[in-house]
């Protein structure tokens, strides 16, 4: 039972088999004029980047496509960098509870002489808007605050922290790995100008995803790209664009917005089910219930370290104790910690992440086990 959605989903049937036809039959390259394979191709990442463009309300050269979440963040960081150092703007505003793919590129700014400010969320989970506006001040380059966190689920008030930022110079950026496709109304706000999705979230392939450039009026965020080629991209991107992934991250967007209320109901009953199968252990929830995403649980059990726990799990539950992307060298999570979480509790921490697909678990079996540990 794989209840580990946040560190990634597994690809949609239809998206795998859009992408099984382009990889055997449309193979060519987006870059190719001379040619019908070559046009052929660049017809479907155009038609992929319109997709994306309208879920968020966004021109279609707007989108960047990349990577992924993680390129997009440091595109979006590190490439805005230059801008103030030529502006002397050389202040950030971001929180202690984003991402690495966040926060290791603020860190080298920070290095190399920018001035950060990581706003702390409170014990729920969530980064006051308030907080963060006030720490804003005129030479301020960059805000950037994700959209929900990964390891507890908890959706960030961009809503406001967008108000508040109306008038005010700011970039604005905002990492939405975790909620593209799954909450996306507060990404429609055009006072976010830089935005990071990830097509491995919602169904699609591993390997893309787009920074969303947005322009204010007919200005560009003022991005120096992070590598230089073949110019694709508009120059930001340059390299030749995986088409196959490329639609089929559109594909799977595209069924995730008309899918939403369904896949939304589905994780709602299945998170019930989760809480009701795990109660007669007594779980501490860590991040409160209304401000989380209903596909995720951060939960511990008193007295169990999340190791011994997801050994006795073994080959019933699949879930993680923190981001996927440390737990190759597991440190206790960052995001706990944050939020004031007792070392034995952050220790003791097991993020449990579904989807629509996931079958109904064997909560009394997990229960059991369990048990017998104590
Ligand atoms: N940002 C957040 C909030 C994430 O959850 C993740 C994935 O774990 C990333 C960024 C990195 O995304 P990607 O795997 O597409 O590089």
């Amino acid at each position: 039972m794989y209840l580990d959605n946040n560190a990634t989903t597994q690809v949609d049937k239809r998206v795998a088999e859009e992408i099984m036809q382009l990889f055997l039959e449309d193979y060519g390259n987006a870059g190719s004029r001379t040619h019908e394979h070559g046009q052929r191709a660049q017809q479907i990442a155009n038609r992929a980047r319109s997709v994306i463009a309208q879920t968020l309300g966004s021109r279609d050269d707007e989108v960047v496509f990349t990577s992924g979440a993680t390129e997009a963040n440091n595109i979006a960081v590190l490439g805005i960098a230059p801008e103030g150092l030529r502006t002397d703007h050389r202040h950030i505003v971001s929180t202690s509870i984003e991402h690495k793919a966040v926060l290791e590129p603020l860190k080298r700014l920070e290095d190399s002489g920018f001035e950060v400010d990581l706003i702390q969320p409170d014990q729920h989970g969530r980064v006051a808007a308030a907080d963060v506006l006030a720490a804003v001040r005129p030479d301020t380059l960059l805000v950037s605050v994700m959209a929900a966190n990964n390891e507890t689920g908890i959706i960030q008030p961009i809503e406001e922290i967008c108000a508040g930022l109306v008038g005010h110079e700011a970039w604005l950026h905002v990492d939405a790995a975790q909620t593209y496709g799954k909450h996306s109304a507060p990404l429609l706000d055009r006072r976010i100008d830089l935005m990071s999705l990830s097509a491995h979230k919602v169904f699609g392939p591993k390997g893309v995803g787009a920074l969303i450039a947005r322009r204010r009026g007919y200005r560009r965020p003022p991005l120096t790209p992070l590598t230089v080629g073949g110019g694709q991209e508009r120059g930001l991107r340059p390299g030749t664009l995986p088409v196959p992934l490329v639609a089929g991250f559109a594909r799977a967007a595209e069924l995730a917005f008309e899918e939403h209320a369904a896949r939304q109901a589905a994780c709602k009953k299945y998170r019930a089910d989760v809480i009701a199968g795990l109660a007669p252990l007594n779980p501490v929830l860590h991040g409160e219930h209304e401000n989380c995403l209903p596909h995720v649980l951060n939960v511990s059990l008193p007295g169990l370290d999340s190791e011994a726990v997801m050994v006795a799990w073994r080959e019933l539950i699949e879930v993680s104790n923190g981001s996927a992307c440390t737990s190759a060298s597991y440190e206790p999570s960052h995001v706990l910690a944050a939020m004031g979480v007792p070392k034995d509790q952050v220790l003791g921490a097991l993020r449990l992440s579904w989807s629509h697909l996931s079958p109904p678990a064997d909560w009394p079996e997990a229960v059991s086990r369990v048990r017998a540990l104590l």
